[in-house]
């Protein structure tokens, strides 16, 4: 995916809307959280405005997320004039399966589970895929201008708020700062009778509850057969001892049986701190 081409236009935008002095950025994941949160933000619900909407899209969401997006945008710009901007890294698995090939010197390692004890290799995915296209994009249209970052954590994952590390953004949690849980979320979506996304995050990823593969394999054969190949590719990492597996069963995906652990609220990602999983 290229980025979008519409960096005069948001910097336009944000410069003569709101007079005010940060520019307000939705980090939009098109999962729950991250849509209510923009959908909201527009008709009013918090003390600031949204000037636009980044995405960085990983290039392996499954494509609910992508159709989701397409809808989002299109929405929020006939109702509202409102743009979401795509940014983009590249793809996450084609680069691992390249670096895996040889045809690739270095790949931002995803958190897999080292066969043993179950440890995870440590993380790079999301500052490289997640993270740093976004970063990228702010410094491009920022102009010496701060940054507010809104990340829509909801209560239920107070967790994993944190400060920025980068001075001249200040990220903004909307969602605790209003205190709305993910069933507030979903029950709004209900009522108001708005298009509800699904949960967003790349559709291999390791923190995948079993309660999400167990609908994704039902729902999405198709897809899911393609993490169980990436899952088989990824079995025997460059430079490790030890196995690697993308389930903490250390099974082979499509092995595992995943009736057996069901997750309370399966739109939430396990263990993921970044920006992953809104
Ligand atoms: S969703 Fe998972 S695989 Fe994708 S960037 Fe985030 S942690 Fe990495």
């Amino acid at each position: 995916m290229q980025n979008d081409s519409n960096t005069d236009k948001t910097q336009l935008a944000y410069s003569t809307c709101y007079n005010q002095p940060f520019i307000n950025v939705i980090s939009l994941g098109a999962g729950k959280q991250s849509s209510y949160m923009l959908l909201t933000a527009l008709e009013g619900a918090y003390k600031y405005k949204p000037d636009f909407a980044i995405f960085s899209d990983t290039g392996c969401e499954p494509d609910y997320v992508y159709s989701y997006i397409e809808w989002l945008k299109d929405y929020v710009k006939t109702k509202y004039n409102f743009d979401i901007v795509t940014v983009s890294a590249g793809n996450i698995v084609d680069d691992t399966l390249n670096y895996l090939d040889g045809k690739k010197s270095r790949v931002a390692a995803l958190p897999l589970r080292l066969s043993g004890n179950g440890g995870l290799i440590m993380r790079q995915c999301t500052n490289d895929y997640k993270i740093a296209p976004l970063k990228k994009h702010l410094q491009t249209i920022r102009n010496g201008n701060k940054v507010r970052l809104w990340i829509g954590i909801s209560l239920d994952e107070i967790e994993r708020i944190k400060d920025s590390a980068v001075k001249y953004i200040e990220n903004y949690y909307p969602l605790i700062e209003n205190r709305k849980r993910i069933d507030q979320i979903i029950n709004w979506f209900r009522e108001n009778e708005m298009r509800e996304p699904g949960k967003s995050a790349c559709l291999i990823c390791p923190f995948h509850s079993d309660n999400y593969w167990k609908v994704f394999k039902k729902q999405y054969p198709n897809e899911f057969e393609k993490a169980c190949k990436f899952d088989d590719a990824i079995r025997n990492y460059p430079n490790l001892k030890r196995q690697t597996f993308l389930s903490k069963h250390l099974k082979p995906l499509r092995e595992i049986d995943f009736t057996q652990h069901p997750s309370l609220f399966p739109e939430l990602i396990e263990e993921c701190n970044g920006l992953c999983g809104l």
